[in-house]
């Protein structure tokens, strides 16, 4: 839905850089190094990020949701 404000396992913020991480790939950026770029070390982090899916934009289209 919308991207978690911490990391689940380790409490780091991350939502912050999911934006950047987005448009970094937009861009072609290899992924590995727009982690090492954004300061996202530890595999927990990482997986928050990938394994996302913005679902909010689809859910709102939904009366009752809003
Ligand atoms: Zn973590």
């Amino acid at each position: 839905m919308i991207i978690p404000v911490r990391c689940f396992s380790c409490g780091k913020l991350i939502a912050h850089v999911y934006d950047l991480y987005e448009e970094a790939l937009k861009k072609g950026e290899d992924s590995e190094e727009a982690f090492e770029r954004l300061g996202i070390k530890r595999w927990c982090c990482r997986r928050m990020i990938v394994s996302h899916i913005n679902l909010i934009d689809d859910l709102l289209k939904f009366p009752r949701l809003q």
